[in-house]
């Protein structure tokens, strides 16, 4: 890490870690990136976190991949074995040439003998917009199907199934910034001091001026000490707690009678239902005592402005869209959308996870969400794409197409910036999948541990190495560009997958990234007045409604995008979670992030000042429990599930109640995701990560 002046020039570019989307400025010294600096971008106005200020050096690291590498016909059988520093016992080098033949042959051979659907790929959140659409295009026109999927399925896919349903829209109503404006907000299932840190400074200053900040979360996040109430509820208790909640104000007269009256439908089926959901009944389930819900209905429906955030939480459950209806209602019956200082707000957690979402990279959805099901949309793409027809059928999604290499059904799998031997839930599940397939390629910057099982495996770039466009959680769409050149043979992720689509028959013709975002603007009407030349200037939010327009913060003030322009209420029952506690499997695991690592390890463990912080795997229990089991903090436990064991470090940790465990799954060494259940929820196909029934045990420790 660098002296701030000891740089020869600089990029702005966009931080590659959390949803927010904090515009940066790479100093760059000898061809390495030296220092970072925010700057003025819409969501950050100069702010970083830790991981935007000090994560960058990954992208130097000597274990960067930087050439083309094919599978040795001697290699080892597949596993989680390849040491990334030699793994010449496994891997030969090859040319691009080679490779990229390689590659493109067998998924041409599994096509001819097995159809399209042999084949499946998994885009990333990672990658810029025109990569991710660059990506379901080739998987749509060069295989004939929708079996394309990415990290979204495992973060806010039951979200965005209970926006489509209830709103019409998928994304955010309301930039995170429009708290400034607001009375009150809730945060529900979100630790955005660790996972969004710099959206966590606007929830602070909101605090600050007088607002009331409500914190709901089974943990007690690092929000608590600026909430006016803090409600640690019982896990997996969510729609109880949210019903009782609107409960109250359904049962004391508290709603929008004239907002749900000429905006939405549905209401007097939610409040009936609503009904049989009396705070008093509901405390033994939820924890919360019945005075405290009243106060917080009470708190949220009588302000004149009122938000809702939102974060895995919420939506990493079997019933995840059935937390998301409940926010939904919440905010509708109380006319908490649409207005200034008002809206509902799922906390984006990938940088990119919205932009390659709205760019298609689901199985569902062609771009901007419109139906593969749909005879016109489809047709309006193969015009595009002057391409013919493809399947109307939904596509698979991450842990079915998993599901369906056991079943023999899809036999090879093009993988570009994911690690899901390390991110799906039963992770050996997937683990065992990725070493079935009889062709898999993995394009990415590191040997991943998906890359342990490549075929072959394509050196691509980092963040500061390329220019693309990526979109936030507050749909703002900015450019990122390149300050570095990528290391070795590496080439831009878009490249790769042009040059890929070339050699399996699809008549491709890319120059710049700009073309393909101007490919990919014509299917999509949300972002119909944002060109490229606009985002060279700067980031624009859409929807923006004419080119001088810098964007709308706030959506459906007047309606929204439904048939009969309403939003709709839609009742939800409890669900017990999939795998209830008992007495073998007694307490309750959960996984997530930290603040210094992010997701599967990949960048930030190749970071020094974040490794340096935080180098160990850990697990957080509570002091009550670390007595109980007669373990000291810094001594190892067992944490066994259903699906296997792990021995860990305990941390102690007064933020977990005493039946509960905390996991980040960032860590190889013990893989929180050999433990967690693959049960998912029916709309959104997400696991429920945040809910398995564990058992912790002290081991050898003196
Ligand atoms: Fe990067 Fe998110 Fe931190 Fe901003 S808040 S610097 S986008 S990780």
């Amino acid at each position: 890490i660098g002296d701030s002046a000891d740089y020869d020039r600089e990029v702005d570019s966009v931080c590659p870690f959390c949803g927010v989307g904090c515009q940066v400025s790479l100093k760059v010294k000898d061809d390495r990136i030296v220092y970072v600096d925010g700057i003025d971008g819409p969501a950050n106005e100069g702010r970083l976190c830790v991981k935007g200020r000090f994560g960058f050096d990954y992208i130097h690291h000597p274990h960067r991949l930087t050439r083309p590498m094919i599978r040795r016909e001697d290699a080892p059988a597949k596993g989680l074995n390849v040491d990334p520093a030699n793994p010449w016992t496994h891997f030969r080098e090859a040319t691009w040439d080679e490779a990229l033949e390689f590659a493109a042959a067998g998924l041409s051979s599994l096509k001819a003998e097995r159809g399209g659907k042999a084949v499946a790929g998994f885009g990333s959140a990672k990658c810029t917009n025109e990569e991710a659409y660059l990506f379901q295009k080739l998987i749509r026109q060069g295989f004939g199907h929708n079996n394309v999927d990415h990290c979204t399925r495992l973060c806010h896919a039951s979200s965005v199934a209970a926006l489509m349903e209830n709103v019409g829209s998928a994304a955010v109503t309301a930039t995170f910034n429009q708290i400034e404006k607001a009375d009150v907000a809730i945060v529900i299932g979100a630790n955005p001091v660790e996972n969004h840190p710099v959206a966590a400074t606007y929830f602070k200053q909101f605090t600050k001026r007088g607002g009331k900040l409500i914190v709901m979360d089974p943990r007690g996040v690092g929000l608590r000490r600026f909430s006016s109430h803090m409600l640690q509820f019982r896990p997996g208790a969510d729609v109880a707690l949210l019903n009782s909640i609107m409960h109250v104000i359904a049962e004391e007269g508290l709603y929008d009678q004239q907002y749900i009256d000429g905006y939405t439908e549905n209401w007097e089926a939610e409040k009936a239902h609503l009904a049989g959901f009396r705070p008093e009944d509901m405390e033994s389930l939820t924890g919360i005592d019945a005075d405290t819900i009243r106060d917080v209905a009470r708190t949220f429906a009588g302000a004149e402005k009122g938000m809702i955030f939102w974060g895995m939480g919420i939506s990493q459950h079997i019933h995840g869209t059935d937390n998301s209806r409940c926010l939904i209602s919440l905010a509708l019956m109380c006319g908490h959308v649409g207005r200034e200082g008002t809206g509902l707000h799922p906390l984006r957690g990938q940088n990119n996870v919205q932009g390659a979402s709205d760019a298609g990279l689901i199985p569902m959805f062609l771009p901007d969400y419109q139906s593969v099901t749909d005879d016109g949309v489809r047709s309006a793409f193969s015009e595009i794409w002057h391409s013919g027809d493809f399947s109307a059928e939904k596509g698979l999604t991450v842990t079915e197409i998993m599901d369906a290499v056991h079943d023999g059904q899809i036999a090879g799998m093009y993988v570009l910036g994911e690690n899901p031997a390390m991110s799906d839930p039963d992770v050996d599940h997937a683990r065992d999948a990725l070493a079935k397939l009889d062709h898999l390629i993995v394009q990415d910057i590191f040997l991943t541990e998906t890359a342990n099982y490549a075929d072959v495996i394509l050196p691509a770039s980092a963040f500061a190495e390329k220019t693309g466009t990526v979109t936030n959680t507050n749909r703002q769409v900015q450019m990122g560009r390149p300050a570095v050149a990528p290391p070795g043979e590496a080439r831009e992720d878009w490249r790769i997958t042009v040059d890929l689509a070339k050699r399996i028959g699809l008549p491709w013709d890319y120059g710049h990234p700009s073309e393909i975002y101007e490919e990919m603007a014509r299917g999509m009407r949300s972002l119909d007045n944002i060109t490229w030349d606009r985002l060279e200037r700067g980031a624009v939010t859409y929807p923006s409604l004419s080119p001088d327009d810098p964007g709308q913060p706030i959506v459906f003030g007047d309606g929204f995008p439904r048939e009969g322009g309403r939003a709709k209420f839609t009742p939800a029952s409890v669900i017990p979670p999939d795998e209830v506690p008992d007495t073998e499997y007694p307490m309750v695991l959960t996984t997530g992030r930290q603040l210094e690592h992010w997701h599967t390890g990949s960048m930030t463990r190749r970071s020094r000042v974040l490794d340096a912080v935080e180098p160990e795997a850990n697990c957080s229990l509570h002091p009550s429990t670390l007595r109980k089991l007669g373990v000291a903090p810094g001594d190892m436990v067992r944490l066994s599930t259903r699906r296997g064991s792990i021995e860990i470090m305990a941390r102690e940790d007064r933020a977990v109640s005493p039946d509960m465990v905390f996991l980040p799954f960032a860590y190889v060494e013990a893989a929180a995701n050999l433990l967690t259940n693959p049960a998912i929820d029916p709309y959104g196909k997400i696991p429920e990560f945040k809910f398995s029934a564990v058992k912790v045990e002290a081991v050898g420790n003196s």
